[in-house]
């Protein structure tokens, strides 16, 4: 259905139809899968509005309509991974530009600041956004500002209307990374952002089987400089993937309902457990920023981080012993995830978070099932306590 007779449906029915129709060759319900690499003109130049599959692909472009409807945006690009469509943003930035970003960030995008950017003469300037004095203190000359919210691992929030306040003041870009939240739950477009990408490997997806990036804007210009990079240096989704991803977004919708309802049912029933230390989920009272994500964001999603009492040790023990959660890096599919930042998703940080964090994403299993599987991994074999050195 075209975007425009969709602009007044609510969001699962956009899932379901922006930018697919039946095909008008054979009727087919579901979008076909395209794999042609070239499109027959009829005089040069005179052709159906493809040419060559890197620059448009009929089955990408169903899902990049898909994507700009349910980000409330005008143009996307679907990218082969989520760095690569970061990478399609940083093109942005030239030598001497300023970069100003949200010091907790995925541990990839930190590593394309610190490690591709910078050696390139791009300044990097790191920042705890979700404290309100700092917004006010973002450099005026700011090319592009990049966070995500709520951030990973530490789940701490940013005001990004605030933010995006500050951005049009002073003519900075504002780019957010929704990767966690997913447009289900959060519009940055809405709440002032330039530019809104996603890693679709996560949440959009949602099976665990596609890696794939989503980028949206609003921008004639901006969507015109990404197409241009996009078109030249390549890092576009295969047709297979763009359909498999299509597919996904058709649940997007009950998917995101049901993370959300066994992340909330978990996070209460982690906060009451002796060994627990602190639960960081933003549906919590308990949460700092409790308010803001009220007001900011229309669910709490399915991510939870947690501190276990003890050290390294006590915290790899309890990692080992869990049978539903799988023990792996990634997040937002249907089964449920555990893994350690420290040593596997941030390893790579300039300041990786503490040893005795744990990062759940939470799946749509039975809750009954992932509250059994937190009980029986969180006891101990011996009683928890410090060994007193006996040699004393
Ligand atoms: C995974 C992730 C990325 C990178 O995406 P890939 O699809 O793995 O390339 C970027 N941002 C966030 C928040 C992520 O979780």
């Amino acid at each position: 259905m075209k975007i425009n007779k969709l602009k007044s449906k609510a969001f699962s029915t956009k899932a379901i139809h922006a930018g697919q129709e039946p095909d008008p060759s054979t009727g087919a319900v579901m979008t076909p899968i395209t794999l042609s690499s070239t499109y027959a003109q009829k005089a040069p130049g005179k052709h159906k509005g493809y040419e060559y599959s890197r620059v448009s692909n009929p089955t990408r472009k169903a899902l990049e309509h898909c994507i700009s409807a349910l980000e409330e945006g005008s143009f996307s690009f679907a990218c082969a991974s989520g760095v690569a469509a970061s990478s399609l943003i940083f093109e942005i930035l030239k030598p001497g530009d300023l970069l100003v970003a949200e010091e907790d960030l995925y541990g990839g995008s930190l590593r394309i600041l610190t490690k591709i950017l910078k050696p390139r003469g791009i300044s990097i300037h790191l920042m705890d956004l979700s404290k309100e004095d700092n917004i006010f203190k973002i450099p005026k000359k700011a090319k592009m500002i990049w966070l995500e919210s709520p951030t990973n691992p530490l789940m701490k929030l940013i005001d990004i209307k605030k933010v995006s306040a500050v951005a049009k003041k002073n003519k900075s870009l504002l780019v957010v990374d929704n990767t966690f939240m997913s447009p289900f739950f959060q519009k940055p477009l809405l709440l002032g952002a330039d530019i809104v990408l996603h890693s679709a490997t996560k949440y959009l997806s949602g099976h665990s089987d596609i890696v794939a990036g989503v980028i949206t804007t609003h921008c004639p210009d901006l969507a015109e400089s990404l197409a241009f990079w996009s078109k030249s240096l390549g890092p576009v989704l295969s047709p297979f993937d763009s359909y498999l991803l299509l597919r996904s977004l058709k649940t997007l919708a009950i998917r995101m309902k049901a993370h959300e309802q066994n992340a909330l049912e978990l996070a209460l029933f982690l906060e009451k457990q002796k060994r627990v230390k602190k639960v960081l989920y933003p549906g919590l009272k308990s949460h700092p920023q409790h308010q803001l994500a009220l007001k900011q964001m229309s669910g709490f999603g399915g991510m939870i981080s947690f501190y276990l009492k003890g050290g390294k040790k006590e915290v790899f023990e309890c990692l080992s012993r869990f049978q539903i959660f799988t023990l792996a890096e990634s997040l937002g599919g249907v089964e449920s995830l555990v893994e350690h930042p420290a040593s596997m998703t941030h390893a790579a940080s300039p300041h990786p978070p503490s040893e005795s964090l744990i990062r759940i994403s939470t799946g749509i299993e039975d809750v009954k099932d992932l509250k059994s599987d937190f009980l029986q991994a969180l006891k101990s074999k011996k009683p928890f306590k410090r060994q007193e050195n006996k040699a004393r």
